[in-house]
């Protein structure tokens, strides 16, 4: 069965390479950079977001959080030996398709990542290292996203530093994990800035972060050292389902209020030459606009690797409840196999066709909008895709542009 070829799909419905103005935005042009083809990018093409989930063990109950609680309080991992080989398939499915530059995300996730403990931790890595050698034309790149919650930094403060080119990255959620959680956090974040790791941060964007403001939220970030900042939608889930979602999520509506105001505060701060973090989001909608690819905000460049071995992409049932979709086991089916799977090929089609939402079809932000994941719209809400905020953006590129001087080059936006 042949592959659904995004390269083609792409040149077919055309692309461009920079805005009317041909000004090209930082975070693309690192983006190019750092992909092999300069097309869209995509598993196929040689730019692979491995997101790893080895371990789904976590010992906090946040209620955003996509994994049950038996998912969670479960401690089994994926065994170097079965990584081993489901990596090698990995290696095995470049070769064949003789693709020379490769760079891989390989984005460790969770669960709680650090739960594994450094020696498994490092393990890992070192598989994947050793057969994703750069010899063969591999750029591997680790990034770990942690809660810090009980993380001995002056043990792992080495593996950030050493395998994950100085970064750090964790989760933000305001109030939301409770006052003793955050306090704990805060002096976590403060120890690893003096131990010279670069912060990122990670937000599902929930009520009481709206109530504290969007000023709060960047002059906080920026307080404690964070070089970048993601603010995403909170999603329901069979976890949060009932009164917690309906508590703590905000609709869409206030999602684009808060990133408006939010990147409103980040102007005005740069304009007086303070260095705040920056806004992931916004980033990305102007990266997307210039590239103007209409599958590269698609889930082309990214799975999921469980436990058990199997590759997995978050998708939805019942309109917009969050669940994980399985599409092969890296144990029993070759990568190839597994990328050109009929499940993955119809989530795929799904994706590339806007999960058939009609106002997404007539949308003209589809190629850059922030939608995560195609699914249906909430009725009565603005769209998942942030289509005020991108509007918004897209009347200040100019001005956001214009503040650039102070881009950390070597933070990875996406
Ligand atoms: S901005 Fe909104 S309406 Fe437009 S494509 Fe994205 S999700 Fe759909």
């Amino acid at each position: 069965m042949p592959d659904l070829d995004i390269g083609k799909l792409n040149a077919l419905r055309g692309g461009r390479d920079a805005n009317s103005n041909g000004m090209q935005c930082p975070a693309l042009r690192q983006l190019k950079e750092s992909t092999a083809t300069h097309q869209a990018p995509s598993i196929e093409q040689g730019y692979f977001i491995l997101t790893m989930m080895p371990s789904l063990y976590c010992e906090l109950d946040c209620p955003h959080c996509y994994l049950s609680r038996e998912q969670r309080k479960n401690p089994a991992t994926l065994k170097t030996g079965a990584l081993r080989k489901i990596i090698t398939g990995v290696d095995a499915f470049y070769k064949a398709r003789k693709i020379r530059g490769k760079t891989i995300q390989a984005y460790h996730y969770g669960g709680e990542p650090t739960s594994m403990g450094t020696d498994a931790f490092i393990e890992i890595l070192d598989v994947i290292d050793s057969i994703l050698k750069p010899e063969s034309g591999y750029d591997v790149r680790h990034t770990i996203l942690t809660s810090l919650a009980g993380v001995d930094l002056d043990i792992w403060h080495r593996v950030f530093r050493d395998r994950c080119g100085g970064r750090l990255q964790t989760s933000y959620d305001g109030r939301m994990r409770g006052r003793g959680y955050l306090k704990l956090w805060e002096s976590q974040m403060r120890r690893a800035r003096e131990l010279g790791l670069k912060l990122s941060t990670i937000s599902v964007l929930n009520t009481g972060m709206i109530k504290d403001g969007p000023e709060h939220a960047i002059d906080y970030l920026r307080e404690l050292g964070v070089v970048e900042a993601s603010f995403l939608p909170f999603m329901l889930n069979k976890q949060n389902s009932g009164k917690k979602y309906d508590v703590l999520a905000p609709s869409m509506s206030e999602w684009s209020n808060f990133m408006i105001e939010l990147s409103r505060v980040w102007m005005a701060r740069r304009a007086n030459g303070v260095s705040v973090p920056e806004i992931g989001q916004m980033r990305f909608v102007l990266a997307q606009d210039e590239m103007w690819s209409p599958v590269s905000n698609v889930a082309g460049q990214t799975l999921f690797l469980m436990p058990d071995g199997s590759w997995s992409l978050p998708d939805y049932r019942n309109g917009r409840e969050e669940y994980m979709l399985g599409f092969g086991n890296g144990l029993d089916d070759d990568f190839a196999s597994i990328l050109s799977s009929p499940k993955r090929r119809e989530y795929l089609r799904r994706q590339i066709a806007r999960n058939g939402n009609a106002e997404c079809l007539e949308c003209p932000h589809a190629n850059r909008c922030v939608m995560e994941f195609w699914k249906a719209n909430r009725s009565g809400d603005e769209c998942f895709g942030g289509r005020r905020y991108i509007e918004w953006v897209l009347e200040n590129r100019d001005r956001i542009l214009s503040l650039d001087q102070c881009i950390d080059r070597d933070v990875l936006i996406y």
